[in-house]
């Protein structure tokens, strides 16, 4: 019988050897996921490996340097992408507040794919898990239970989270396209990057009065968007349960921020969204902005989505309950 300790460097090896095929598959020899919960929570360097890239490759701006049209591009696809996070990721394949066709579905999957937050069977699955749990023990990301730096970014990085829960997201998995696209998650940030580059060598040629170029593109319209993109959707896993105001009693930490709803597009009604998360609006009021709505309205025009779940009247109600409450509090 082998000795334990001549056993770990194998199966160090072996671990790390699948990790790397999970960069291309992320399905590849499916773990146990009860089992694998079980476990404490580790980082994966080989797995996050791609996402300490991601961050290293906005230093290339010391190389590549800058232009008006790049910084404006990198902006530009925040926004877009931002949009199909909240909108396509959050709203649509987590909570299904609103319905579309199977092709359009498909596509805001691939609109989803190139902000580089995975699939969106993951990110649905692991999401209606941080509902059923937040700010429990089970929870993935809370910054009461494993500090605020876990809840941001640590968690991305740990074995325990990378495979897809299938069995949270059988309404999605039904479909195949949607199950591709989840399984071989590089492949439409990949082509998105390609894209990118070659865009910027094609303007380089065609338009030498935008001074950029491919590299200079790659940089600015992949690595800092999509690094910006991914610490402005995890503030509302981090900050959104710390720092704002709670309309309601949730049990949970979540809270309210007009700030985060900014920079996330309507995400930062953190509170309104746990307590009725059916609802395709996260602003309950007219002054809390919610720019993901108003374009998910204006595409319902169009056709291409229908059925946008509305805020549930008692929404309204229990606000003025908990109001009267607290000035009864207050004045006694
Ligand atoms: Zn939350
Ligand atoms: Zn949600």
């Amino acid at each position: 019988m082998p000795a334990p300790v001549a056993a770990r460097p194998v199966s160090r090896l072996r671990s790390a050897v699948i990790s790397l095929v999970h960069w291309f598959d992320s399905d590849f020899g499916a773990e146990d996921i009860d089992r694998l919960q079980e476990k404490p929570n580790r980082v994966d360097w080989v797995r996050t490996l791609p996402f300490i890239i991601l961050h290293l490759g906005c230093l290339g701006i010391l190389w590549a340097g800058w232009s008006p049209f790049a910084v404006a591009v990198a902006v530009f696809l925040y926004f877009i992408r931002m949009f199909a996070v909240t909108g396509f990721y959050h709203r649509y394949f987590s909570h299904r507040t609103f319905s579309t066709s199977r092709p359009w579905q498909f596509v805001l999957a691939l609109w989803g794919g190139i902000c580089v937050q995975r699939g969106a069977l993951w990110w649905a699955a692991t999401h209606r898990h941080h509902h059923q749990h937040s700010d429990e023990v089970e929870d993935k990301h809370s910054p009461r239970q494993q500090g605020f730096l876990w809840s941001h970014i640590g968690w991305i990085t740990c074995s325990k989270n990378f495979p897809t829960d299938y069995r949270r997201v059988k309404d999605l998995a039904r479909y195949p396209e949607l199950v591709f696209l989840n399984r071989f998650d590089t492949l439409v940030p990949a082509a998105f990057g390609f894209g990118i580059f070659g865009l910027g060598k094609l303007l380089q040629q065609i338009a030498p009065g935008l001074h950029t170029s491919g590299w200079q593109m790659l940089v600015w319209g992949f690595f800092i968007s999509t690094t910006a993109l991914f610490h402005g959707t995890s503030c509302i896993n981090s900050l959104s349960h710390v720092f704002g105001r709670k309309r309601y009693s949730t049990g949970d930490d979540s809270r309210n921020s007009f700030v985060l709803s900014l920079i996330t597009l309507g995400e930062g009604w953190h509170n309104n969204h746990h307590q009725h998360m059916s609802c395709v609006r996260q602003g309950f009021y007219w002054w809390e902005v919610d720019i993901t709505y108003y374009l998910l309205r204006a595409m319902s025009w169009t056709g291409l989505i229908w059925d946008l779940r509305p805020v549930p009247v008692v929404a309204y109600d229990r606000n003025r309950q908990l109001a009267a409450s607290r000035h009864s509090r207050a004045s006694h």
